[in-house]
């Protein structure tokens, strides 16, 4: 019970970051809600501590830091104890759909044709489509660049966010913000660097909120635009397993129907154009929830990711995150 309401926490929390002023809960959610604060507020008259309470001082975790430090994590460490039980977060909430008036008046996503040649040469020719794209250009921030991902062209777990912020339209390249500061660490908990990895975007460029607003979801039309590139980089690198990022990432591979909320479908694995995709929360939300719990969750799907790419796994890897 403790672990869904921190969940719920956490979740608020995050919306809350996200600019979202109010958040639907059904007449079922409300009655369920009011009948634990009840109960907990019941117990809290009713307990008296027989000893003193005194401030309960957190066990210091060697790798709760991981993901926020720049140090690498060894694949071959020593086991280390036990794991403790531990409850993933559920995500309870439903995933907003991608959908607005102005999908309407959206071009149609670009048909991609690459020259013959080695995966190099026809990188570069996509890299120069989707920079030299029209669509792209008239979304693009003036003077900055349509993104299109990066990496390692032999790589075999290919990362996908949804769409840019402004440090990566400065740069033309995916995850160079915050965001992708945790996506580093988290490719280098696995073991892993960045540039063994390949990292890219749905959207090729940054979304920008209408006056007022902090943030807004991408379009449906933008998203089956931004697909024909994201198709296109999938068959050039030809990975052996994507890891899809976050709620937006999995509607624009799955459809706006395949599920309800992201814990609906995360950490199973799915299939997107003959590749298995796993799901995960993308690095933002580590960032606004900073909870441990959801440290672990996303590292639950990783180690996944790690057994299906054959990566070694050391026992300390497979215990970090857990709550003690
Ligand atoms: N989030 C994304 O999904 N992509 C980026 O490039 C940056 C943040």
């Amino acid at each position: 019970m403790r672990a869904a309401l921190n969940a719920i926490t956490d979740e608020l929390k995050r919306l809350k970051n996200a600019g979202v002023k109010s958040v639907v809960v059904s007449a079922e959610g409300l009655a369920a809600l009011g009948k634990i604060v009840h109960a907990r507020a019941a117990r809290a008259a009713l307990q008296k501590p027989a000893v003193p309470a005194t401030a309960a001082k957190p066990m210091p975790n060697p790798v709760a830091t991981a993901m926020h430090s720049s140090e690498a994590v060894g694949a071959a460490e020593k086991p280390s104890a036990p794991a403790p039980r531990y409850e993933t977060p559920a995500a309870s909430f439903t995933v907003k759909p991608l959908v607005s008036a102005a999908d309407r008046d959206f071009p149609s996503p670009p048909s991609v044709a690459l020259p013959e040649g080695d995966k190099q040469t026809r990188w570069d020719a996509l890299r120069q489509l989707v920079l030299n794209d029209p669509v792209c250009r008239a979304q693009v921030t003036p003077n900055k660049k349509a993104v299109m991902g990066v990496g390692n062209l032999d790589a075999r777990i290919f990362f996908c966010g949804d769409a840019p912020g402004p440090e990566e339209e400065a740069q033309g390249e995916p995850f160079v913000g915050p965001a992708g500061q945790l996506l580093n660490k988290m490719i280098l908990a696995m073991g892993l660097k960045r540039e063994e990895v390949y990292v890219g975007s749905f959207i090729n460029w940054t979304l920008k909120p209408a006056a007022g607003q902090k943030s807004r979801s991408p379009m449906a039309g933008e998203m089956a635009y931004g697909l024909a590139y994201l198709k296109a980089q999938i068959a050039l690198v030809n990975p052996e397993v994507i890891v899809a990022l976050g709620s937006t990432v999995a509607q624009g591979l799955f459809g706006t129907d395949a599920f309800k909320t992201l814990g609906d479908i995360r950490g199973q694995w799915k299939q997107f154009a003959e590749k298995p995709v796993m799901v995960t929360y993308h690095p933002s939300y580590i960032l606004n929830t900073l909870s441990n719990r959801s440290k672990r969750a996303i590292w639950e799907d990783l180690l996944k990711v790690m057994e299906r790419a054959s990566l070694p796994i050391s026992d300390k890897q497979r215990n970090f995150f857990l709550e003690k």
